[in-house]
């Protein structure tokens, strides 16, 4: 029992909302239209934007890029943890969800600080390089297709500058992870990168249970 983490109940779990989140009503708002969708499981939780933007300020982040922004609570996270002149560069190829997620960045004051950028987020990643916006990010953060996974991870380090983070989302995948009758392309995407950046030498990481597992890795 000591080597492992403490099995959240859901009790226990609203315990750590009621303790700990400081949302603002805009926000939970936000969560409460994504959740009427269709596809509300790819809302982060709230404790875990609350996470993510402490983790902002905490490196003292100004430039983030987002590589899959879904109705764009990651990103009121993110933006709001910004300084005055901080960004936010969001990747999606949905109209549909970041047409919610504008909607809600502007009531926040905070679409200023917000770009987003609809097309593959390869291709952003590509052009930004070609750019010359090496080394230009504090931090990226990964919630897209899981196939792509892997490019997005190794676009999103070049990005970044040393001592800058990457957070991976749902590492864990629901627990499909170690379970070997699940054998699906996304699954397996997500295992290979799990195991590519255990070795990863560019990098110091460490994975959490937090959500739907959130691995935060350093480049060195
Ligand atoms: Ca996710």
């Amino acid at each position: 029992m000591s080597k492992r983490t403490l099995n959240l109940s859901d009790k226990l779990y609203d315990y750590i909302l009621e303790i700990s989140l400081r949302e603002h009503p805009l926000f939970a708002e936000l969560r409460a239209e994504t959740n009427r969708m269709p596809e509300a499981a790819m809302q982060i939780s709230p404790d875990q934007g609350q996470f993510m933007g402490l983790l902002a300020r905490l490196i003292g982040a100004k430039r983030v890029i987002e590589v899959g922004t879904f109705t764009g609570y990651s990103a009121l996270c993110f933006a709001q943890a910004l300084p005055y002149d901080g960004r936010v560069l969001c990747c999606d190829v949905s109209e549909e969800f970041t047409a919610t997620a504008r909607r809600y960045w502007q009531r926040a004051g905070l679409a200023e600080k917000i770009e987003l950028r609809l097309a593959p987020a390869t291709e952003t990643i590509d052009a930004l390089l070609s750019e010359g916006a090496a080394g230009d990010f504090d931090l990226a953060f990964i919630d897209a297709d899981k196939e792509n996974y892997e490019r997005y991870f190794e676009g999103c380090l070049e990005l970044l500058r040393p001592g800058g983070v990457i957070l991976v989302d749902n590492v864990l995948w629901g627990g499909s992870v170690i379970d070997p009758a699940v054998d699906d392309a996304d699954t397996k995407a997500i295992r290979a990168l799990n195991r590519k950046l255990a070795q990863h030498a560019q990098i110091e990481l460490s994975l959490l249970p937090i959500g739907d597992g959130l691995t935060l890795a350093r480049k060195l």
